[in-house]
């Protein structure tokens, strides 16, 4: 019995042990992800630099592609979809000059891991995610890793979610082929929207849009590949 016991104690020390250095490694990843992929390329906003330092990316891709979760690249998160390139989610949050008291839409939560950066920097997070299943996951590991300024809801993100409207700032993360009505309303006045727009046969580039006066001031920053903003019958937007 003694002898079963502290086999049990070498067992569950070990694989403590592995897991720390298991830790170890994704973060030795994550500085090299940061500091190559991230301020090397020109990310300055300090906020943003110590949120994709903290949040562990690997927890937010299937088991089979954690190895790869800090790489230069999206990953597939299944249902056709993908959690964005580090660098891609960097720009966009960047762009959005988010201060502390910011409260902000996501439309196509994915993974959460998008949300999770925004929750680092911001008050609030909205986030809305059209396919039940990844609403329901990215909802479990946000609530696993304690946020608790993120509400995840599984709805259709073209209209919004004007019940908490109007947001500091807004992010979208599939592209419609032009920006939606509801979200151009649901933005605060001097708020920021960022958004990909076009399609997968013709290019897409993202925008920045202030609002100014009530009127919205576009510009295209870069050229881009999000998945598509569809319905709910996978019509595409
Ligand atoms: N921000 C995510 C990446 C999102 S990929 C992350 O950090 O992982 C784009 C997501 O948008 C997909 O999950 C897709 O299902 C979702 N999507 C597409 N159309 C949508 C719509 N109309 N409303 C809400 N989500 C939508």
């Amino acid at each position: 019995m003694r002898a079963i016991r502290i086999l049990i104690a070498i067992i569950s020390l070990t694989s403590i042990n592995c897991s720390m250095s298991q830790d170890k490694e994704y973060l030795r990843q994550r500085e090299q992800m940061v500091a190559e992929q991230i301020i090397e390329r020109g990310i300055k906003d300090k906020n943003v630099i110590s949120a994709m330092l903290k949040v562990e990316r690997h927890k937010f891709v299937p088991d089979e592609y954690k190895h790869a979760a800090y790489g230069d690249h999206p990953l597939p998160i299944g249902y056709e979809q993908t959690i964005s390139q580090p660098y891609v989610v960097a720009f966009m949050t960047e762009a959005l000059q988010l201060k502390p008291t910011d409260k902000v839409l996501e439309i196509g939560t994915g993974s959460g891991y998008q949300a999770a950066i925004l929750a680092e920097i911001c008050d609030s997070v909205f986030t809305i995610e059209i396919i039940p299943e990844l609403a329901e996951s990215s909802e479990k590991v946000l609530k696993n890793l304690g946020y608790k300024n993120v509400w995840v809801k599984c709805d259709d993100g073209y209209k919004g979610w004007p019940e908490k409207a109007p947001f500091d700032a807004i992010i979208v993360t599939c592209s419609p082929t032009k920006i939606p009505q509801p979200l151009k309303e649901q933005l605060k006045e001097g708020g920021k929207m960022i958004i990909p727009i076009g399609s997968a046969a013709y290019g897409q580039e993202l925008y920045i849009i202030k609002k100014e006066n009530g009127k919205l001031i576009e510009k295209a920053v870069l050229p881009v590949r999000f998945v598509p903003m569809v319905n709910f019958e996978k019509k595409v937007y």
